[in-house]
């Protein structure tokens, strides 16, 4: 992994605030692939984030965490996504089946212990994804939540010690959704039924008129985050 000079990023962060998203992904593909890859969990942010980068760099390295908890929909994307970019989908896995993490620990850990279930089937693939790369980019907007009110566009990720690239960071849902319609993104249909915020079926639940984008996720559990974007993480959301 290339050691990233603290000074030197936030000092691009500066500059790049005020930059678009296709100019920050353009920008980043040139400076760090092939040692960057977008992660994608099919949200709307990522598939906007897909639909940018395959256009400004044909082939480019796309990995997803599968934490064999994706709802159908979500496969049913995935699916047409590929069909639709040029992109190098990686799709990285825990090394347990649920039935073995079950046997470990308890059955439906995600409802006993839902941080210990994201460490194994979320941050465990999230560090093989991460392996040898310099940087990554990810679909984390400002105000999707208060740990993300922070995040900057180009800074860097101490936890991993990568270059973090957020070029949606100061997006509304309002321009995600335009750009996903004006350019004709394929999404998850779930989005349509009030899910805002997707992730493993058993943690997403729809949301109300009117509640906050990330209510539905992992309700009543008190947590917000799976992990793989620490709001204690310093610099970050
Ligand atoms: S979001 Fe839920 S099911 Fe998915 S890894 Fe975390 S606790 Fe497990």
């Amino acid at each position: 992994m290339t050691v990233v000079a603290k000074e030197e990023i936030e000092g691009i962060g500066v500059e790049f605030e005020s930059k678009k998203a296709q100019e920050i992904v353009n920008w980043a593909l040139e400076e760090y692939d092939p040692n960057i890859a977008l992660s994608c969990s099919f949200g709307a942010e990522d598939v906007v984030l897909v639909d940018m980068i395959a256009k400004i760099r044909p082939g480019s390295r796309v990995f997803t965490l599968d934490t064999d908890f994706f709802f159908p929909e979500t496969h049913d994307l995935i699916k047409r996504i590929k069909e639709k970019y040029p992109i190098a989908l990686e799709v990285y896995t825990s090394d347990m089946t649920i039935e073995e993490m079950e046997k470990k620990y308890a059955k439906e850990l995600y409802s006993t212990d839902p941080d210990l279930c994201c460490q194994i089937r979320k941050l465990q693939p999230l560090q093989k994804a991460l392996s040898g790369l310099t940087a990554w980019i990810t679909g984390l907007r400002r105000d999707q939540a208060p740990t993300r009110a922070n995040t900057k566009k180009v800074e860097l990720d101490s936890k991993f010690g990568l270059v973090k690239i957020n070029p949606l960071a100061d997006w509304s849902p309002d321009q995600v959704w335009a750009y996903i319609r004006e350019n004709k993104v394929p999404y998850n249909v779930l989005h349509d039924q009030n899910y805002p915020s997707i992730g493993c079926a058993p943690c997403t639940k729809p949301v109300k008129p009117g509640e906050d984008l990330r209510t539905g996720r992992w309700a009543g559990k008190g947590k917000t985050e799976c992990g793989l974007h620490p709001a204690d993480n310093p610099g970050k959301k």
